[in-house]
């Protein structure tokens, strides 16, 4: 899968994309991200990316000519399966959204700044929206890495065990069982005994029954 990130902050998404999981998925090949700065399509000697807004108002808005410009260039060397612009009032991001496009060859995520972008980019160019929560952050890219690291860990390979993914919470619509590791007692809290059973099956209806349990608790707050 290759995902392009087209932003007006790259530095913002280098950590986040390029350690632990992320960074072993592009190891491994499963996974190719570009970013693309997008000041290198601003308008002329202080490369512009940015304007105030028609009929006035505080805050900048991103502007037309360069992303067009941008998207245009990299549309013209691929398609793409879906190009996605953050924004707080988009789709929101959810397990089923993120498998959806976990499937897809090839994404182009756009990261807006300021006020946001103009809005002709989203009407002609921009084929769906997403926001990663009901709230207004300062720039897209923390959202875009949010978003490529919900897509990225299930790309078939990028977990070292294929199976763990499916267990994670919402996957099959309930959360997460509680999960322990050594030692067995601390300060005298214990690792619940059907855990240290070795027995199968119990194990596995005991997860169940737990996931049940916390998928019930959570719907009630
Ligand atoms: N004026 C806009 C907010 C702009 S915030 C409004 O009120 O809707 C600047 C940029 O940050 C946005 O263009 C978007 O790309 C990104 N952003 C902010 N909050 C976000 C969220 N919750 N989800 C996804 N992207 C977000």
């Amino acid at each position: 899968m290759r995902i392009d990130i087209i932003s007006a902050v790259p530095d913002l998404l280098s950590s986040p994309l390029n350690h632990s999981i992320m960074k072993r998925a592009q190891d491994k090949g499963l996974l190719t991200i570009y970013v693309h700065d997008i000041r290198t399509y601003g308008l002329g000697s202080h490369r512009q990316i940015d304007d105030y807004q028609y009929g006035g108002g505080a805050g900048m808005v991103m502007m037309v000519e360069p992303l067009f410009n941008c998207i245009e260039e990299l549309r013209n060397q691929r398609s793409y399966d879906e190009i996605i612009y953050m924004s707080p009032d988009g789709d929101l991001l959810d397990q089923s959204l993120s498998n959806q496009l976990s499937l897809k060859e090839n994404l182009l995520i756009i990261c807006g700044h300021y006020k946001g972008i103009d809005e002709r980019i989203r009407e002609h160019m921009v084929t769906k929206e997403i926001s990663i929560g009901k709230y207004v952050l300062s720039g897209g890219e923390l959202a875009a890495a949010v978003v490529v690291d919900s897509i990225g860990r299930l790309i078939p390979g990028v977990l070292n065990d294929g199976s763990s993914a499916l267990f994670d919470s919402f996957q099959d619509g309930l959360v997460a069982p509680p999960v322990y590791t050594r030692p067995e007692s601390f300060n005298g809290w214990d690792v619940p005994k059907v855990l240290l059973s070795g027995h199968d099956k119990k194990i596995e209806d005991w997860r169940m029954e737990q996931s049940l349990k916390r998928t019930g608790e959570k719907e009630k707050t």
